[in-house]
């Protein structure tokens, strides 16, 4: 699955529809500080179905919503739409009808999240798995914040072992055991 277009509208400082192409080879974002280079990785992480706040640098999920400026008032949504070029059908099969996968996310205030995969309406567990089975997931160490190196060092041996595991892409497999020990 190679990712192709990443579209932002509401995110964080993103207010007005914004794409960002991603091309064959290596793609570099320059710009001044807080011009929203940090809030485009994010973004990606968000669409693949980041659920922690803290990981998106805020308190709460819908502090990633366009929060307003002085000249302009706060959103009331915010959508990530990732467009993977699947023809060479990667996905899993229930994703796997066109060359062209679109994932959506939408979070509206006091509504919360809502995914779609090529338009239709899918859990926030199935775009997880998705992800984590092409080994790019919301965790993926192939995503690295700022500062995040230095979490690694310092990191509990527990700890750095799932980074490792999402790194084999056995994360998924992890998941679905968890799950299966709650039950
Ligand atoms: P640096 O070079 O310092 O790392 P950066 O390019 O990574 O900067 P970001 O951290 O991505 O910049 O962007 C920060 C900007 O995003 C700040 O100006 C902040 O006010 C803005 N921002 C974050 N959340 C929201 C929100 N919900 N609504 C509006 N603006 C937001
Ligand atoms: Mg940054």
């Amino acid at each position: 699955m190679r990712f192709s277009k990443l579209r932002l509208n509401g995110f964080k400082s993103f207010v007005d529809p914004t794409d960002l192409i991603i091309a064959d080879g290596l793609t570099g974002v320059v710009g001044p500080n807080g011009c929203g280079k940090s809030n485009l990785l994010e973004a990606l992480r968000w669409v693949m179905g980041e659920n922690r706040p803290t990981a998106m640098r805020g308190g709460g999920m819908e502090d990633v919503i366009f929060a307003g400026t002085a000249t302009r008032p706060a959103r009331n949504f915010a959508e990530v739409s990732l467009q993977i070029d699947n023809s060479k059908r990667l996905a899993p099969a229930s994703f796997n009808e066109s060359d062209l996968l679109d994932v959506v996310r939408r979070i509206t205030r006091d509504i919360g999240s809502a995914y779609k995969a090529n338009s239709k309406d899918v859990r926030a567990r199935d775009v997880q798995m998705l992800f984590a089975d092409a080994s790019t997931g919301a965790h993926s160490p192939a995503l690295v914040r700022q500062g995040q190196i230095s979490e690694l060092i310092n990191a509990k041996p527990k700890a750095r072992r799932r980074i490792l595991e999402e790194a084999a892409g056995i994360s998924g497999l992890y998941a679905r055991r968890h799950e299966a020990e709650l039950k």
